[in-house]
């Protein structure tokens, strides 16, 4: 006899809906899995065998065939167990029930029948229900990611027992609420306040536009003057996620484990240690997990110790500071994960801190300043809009500093004058829209030209500051980017290293 149920699985950070047929005939008994498992598939086998055993069934004593469709996906993780078994049920006369139907099955099982959770449970029942499930039952430990879905009825269960008698119509499985409003810890508890950093007027100014506009900064500077201070200070800096990035940061989240539930409306901030590998930095992996870019997404990504990374970890970021996107090639297919971040950069100017810092002498040889420099290389520094050499302060120019609080509420309107505006952050800004209905007047672009020009600057870097200069007029609150915008954009820009 041949039973369907519905599963699905994650590719990248998006779900597919899976269908499980079953079919159990007469034959040499054996349980065959088709329809391109991976190995973790396979092995549901023996878990599926073990679970019905143990939870009081019968493992049929015939032919089993289980296909996985559509053939042509890849199809990875232990989710699809819940639903073999269920169906394997149906086919062998074992369970009667017309919930298969308008009731998704995730989850993998113990050998002792019980539930266990899966990675990536919110894109799983967003494709569950994107093929027209009403109900979504996963394993209870899923249950809060899986309510967060718009519209999803999820049952969650702890036992395979369980859901047979749900599906029996013997004993329901509850409904799990529905999470509208995400909420959870904030991951950025621990960020530091901007009063506590002691003066540098410059750099919080910089850091200021660079988080209002969404743009790449750079922080250099010796030891002991506040640049991972104040780069960590952009994590409560940034407004709230709108309802749809939410959505599509906890799914992130979801696939790469990380969210016990729906992440809440802060926006991420990820700050990974040096020593991380390329792979764990962008995504990727036999699998395709997403990385830090990808975590990052819709947020701020802020590598301390920016020279201290490995070189081409630090390259791989290009593509997804370029696209938005991090293209991984497989075998057969290339994977899209989002990475849309904002770049926060804080590192020392040279080996031992000090070059080109005024009244100190750097002790570094020209050799090894040269090949430390050099890590940030010429396209990596061509991807930054602002860089802020950051000095020791002295006492007396330390004064009395503004607060997170009111420096938010300022980037939280210059933000909302360029949702209004353009929908997207200004970084984000196609080089055809720096034009008059964004506020560049011709004059504007005339000022423009014959400062690149002066400057001695590429047409990317022009554009680069042309739209810092629009943040900088949004900050404002003024329509039109003025002349005195474009100057202060200029100030915090880039600059060719002199060594
Ligand atoms: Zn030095």
């Amino acid at each position: 006899m041949l039973a369907n149920a519905l599963s699905a699985s994650v590719v990248g950070v998006d779900g597919i809906p899976v269908r499980v047929e079953v079919d159990v005939s007469f034959g040499l008994p054996g349980l065959t899995i088709v329809g391109l498992p991976g190995s973790a598939v396979l092995e549901a086998r023996e878990r599926v065998r073990s679970a019905l055993r143990n939870s009081g069934f019968e493992v049929p004593a015939r032919r089993i065939t289980v296909n996985l469709a559509p053939a042509d996906l890849p199809k990875e993780g232990t989710g699809h167990d819940l639903a073999m078994a269920a169906a394997i049920l149906v086919a062998s006369n074992q369970l009667e029930t017309e919930e298969l139907g308008r009731t998704a099955l995730i989850g993998e099982l113990a050998l002792d029948g019980s539930l266990r959770r899966v990675p990536g449970a919110m894109a799983l029942v967003s494709a569950a229900t994107a093929a027209g499930m009403r109900e979504v039952i996963v394993p209870a430990e899923n249950g809060p990611e899986g309510a967060a879905v718009r519209g999803a009825i999820v049952r969650p269960a702890t036992s395979f027992g369980e859901v047979v008698r749900h599906l029996a119509g013997r004993e329901r499985l509850a409904v799990l609420a529905p999470r509208d409003h995400p909420t959870g810890a904030a991951n950025c508890d621990d960020a530091p306040d901007l009063a506590s950093v002691i003066g540098q007027r410059a750099a919080r100014r910089a850091l200021e536009i660079a988080v209002a506009g969404r743009h790449n900064i750079a922080f250099s500077g010796p030891p002991g003057v506040g640049k991972t201070l104040l780069a960590r200070a952009a994590a409560t800096l940034l407004p709230a996620l709108d309802e749809a990035e939410a959505a599509e940061v906890s799914r992130i989240h979801s696939v790469a484990g990380l969210a016990e539930g729906p992440i809440g409306w802060r926006r991420p901030f990820r700050a990974p240690h040096h020593t991380i590998s390329t792979q764990a930095l962008v995504g990727g992996g036999p699998h395709v997990r997403p990385g830090e870019a990808s975590l990052a997404h819709h947020g701020a990504l802020f590598l301390d110790e920016t020279l201290q990374f490995r070189a081409d970890a630090l390259d791989a970021l290009r593509g997804p500071i370029d696209s938005g996107t991090v293209h991984i090639a497989r075998v057969d297919r290339v994977v899209a994960l989002p990475a849309s971040f904002m770049l926060l950069l804080a590192y020392n100017p040279c080996p031992c801190g000090w070059w080109a810092v005024d009244g100190r002498e750097c002790s570094c040889e020209d050799g090894a300043r040269r090949r430390y420099q050099a890590r940030l290389s010429g396209p990596m520094r061509d991807r930054l809009d602002l860089i802020v050499h950051l000095e020791p302060v002295t006492m007396s120019v330390a004064a009395e500093a503004e607060s997170t609080a009111v420096v938010a509420a300022r980037i939280e309107r210059a933000w909302g004058r360029q949702v209004e505006r353009q929908g997207l952050p200004n970084a984000g800004l196609p080089v055809a829209q720096l034009d008059a209905r964004h506020g560049f007047a011709v004059a504007t672009d005339g000022v423009l030209e014959t400062r690149g020009r002066q400057m001695g600057l590429t047409l990317r870097r022009v554009h680069r500051a042309a739209r810092v200069a629009r943040t900088i007029a949004d900050l404002e609150g003024s329509e039109m980017v003025e002349a005195h915008h474009l100057d202060e954009a200029l100030l915090h820009r880039p600059k060719a290293l002199a060594a």
